[in-house]
């Protein structure tokens, strides 16, 4: 190979969708005198698009789940440790206690679920947004048989702008199937004012147009405030009863992100928006971690198929630095999201998320073939890059 005359290191934070595909793809296309370095506290990855299916007993958590080390097979060296400080002027990440340096650098490290800044929230029910949470809630909904499920968005911003939405419509279908739905309600209250307000007026109104349909009642900007067992309290003072309580988590930016000198707003990375350069030399972010806002003033959805493309564009510069061949890899922000309703079905909302004024997003009725697509992907990332 051209270019360095000496082996490089290029240093991956974070074993998510982002951080797997950039070093799986760095490692195809970079010999081995090369190394690829990839750092999680969590020897497990774990598919969290698929977490909806763990609750409704389509998947076992073994199905969604993977070794990191496995990656070891295909050349990754892969670490095991706490991130405690990154230091991106001179590419070093402290875990552990120990000091790891390279010269390229891909910080992958997701966001915070941070359910316990609402008070009671996390004593009082239960999660989709965890692999652990989603076991539990299954065998709530495979119990229940009257009463009153409320499903709740804990704060305006959260991970997968759809998941709640699918959590809902996945609810309503698994209920249907064991033959209680009329005894059992299903709520929705939002902290946001329309369901995935970033894909625009026209999803949103798809989305409600499905929840009405499935009797679902739906309260926008009705952000709860605290919990408590079978009763939330929501910040215009008003309470809601439940005898099942599903949330989604808010979030926060990654502590040793927040206070290290990458922090932007909110201490979330801030990166060029077709390259992900953070603006120090040979380092970039990709996924979650990344607060990239769009021209209507609403950060990107934070989307495992956004930091999955974020990866391979950020792997392929980093190969082209490195063996002089060009690059014209850019993020152009297209992609779509799957919208599962149950029954086997999903919708499907893409297309271009930079575009201006605004995002220009394309809905599609749900079908057979676009839960199908949603699968697609889940298998993608656990055969192709696990
Ligand atoms: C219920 C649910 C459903 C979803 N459905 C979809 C979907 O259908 N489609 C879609 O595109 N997206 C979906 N998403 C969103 C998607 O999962 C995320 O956008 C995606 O995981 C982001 O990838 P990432 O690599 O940026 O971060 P992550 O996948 O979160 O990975 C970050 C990694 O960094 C590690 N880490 C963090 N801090 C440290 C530290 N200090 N030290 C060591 N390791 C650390 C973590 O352990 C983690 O493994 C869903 C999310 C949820 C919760």
């Amino acid at each position: 190979m051209a270019g360095a005359p000496t082996g490089q290191t290029i240093l991956v934070l974070g074993g998510g969708i982002g951080g797997v595909v950039t070093a799986n793809r760095l490692r195809r296309k970079l010999d081995r005198r090369h190394r690829v370095v990839l750092v999680d506290r969590d020897p497990t990855f774990s598919f969290a698009a698929s977490y909806l299916w763990v609750m409704t007993g389509k998947r076992t958590p073994r199905q969604v789940t993977r070794p990191l080390q496995g990656l070891t097979r295909r050349g990754i060296e892969v670490v095991i440790g706490d991130i405690e400080s990154i230091e991106p002027r001179s590419r070093t990440a402290t875990v552990d206690g120990r000091e790891l340096t390279a010269d390229h650098l891909v910080i992958a490290l997701g966001a915070e679920q941070v359910p316990q800044i609402i008070p009671g929230m996390v004593e009082a029910g239960e999660t989709f947004a965890t692999l652990p949470g989603a076991r539990r809630l299954g065998i709530e909904l495979d119990a229940i048989d009257h009463g009153r499920i409320l499903v709740v968005t804990a704060g305006p911003v959260y991970r997968c702008p759809a998941a709640p939405y699918e959590a809902a419509f996945l609810i309503d279908a698994h209920l249907r199937s064991r033959g209680v739905r009329d005894r059992v309600e299903v709520a929705v209250h939002a902290a946001e004012p329309m369901p995935m307000g970033v894909a625009g007026a026209n999803v949103a109104e798809a989305v409600k147009g499905l929840l009405a349909a499935r009797g679902i009642s739906y309260r926008p900007n009705h952000q709860i405030a605290s919990a408590d067992t079978g009763q939330a309290v929501f910040y215009d003072g008003q309470t809601e009863a439940f005898d099942l309580l599903a949330y989604m988590p808010p979030i926060a930016a990654p502590a040793v992100i927040a206070r290290s000198a990458l922090a932007g707003p909110g201490g979330w990375i801030e990166v060029d928006r077709e390259t992900l350069w953070t603006g120090y030399e040979n380092v970039y972010a990709i996924g979650d971690n990344v607060q990239m806002l769009l021209g209507i003033g609403k950060p990107l959805p934070r989307a495992g198929i956004f930091a999955h493309s974020q990866g391979k564009v950020v792997a392929d510069a980093i190969v082209s630095s490195i063996t002089g061949r060009p690059s014209t890899a850019r993020f152009d922000a297209r992609g779509g999201c799957f919208i599962e309703v149950g029954d086997g079905r999903a919708g499907y909302g893409s297309g271009d998320f930079y575009a201006e004024p605004s995002p220009s997003i394309r809905v599609r009725p749900p079908a057979r073939r676009w839960h199908l697509g949603k699968v697609a992907f889940e298998q993608e990332v656990m055969r192709r890059w696990l």
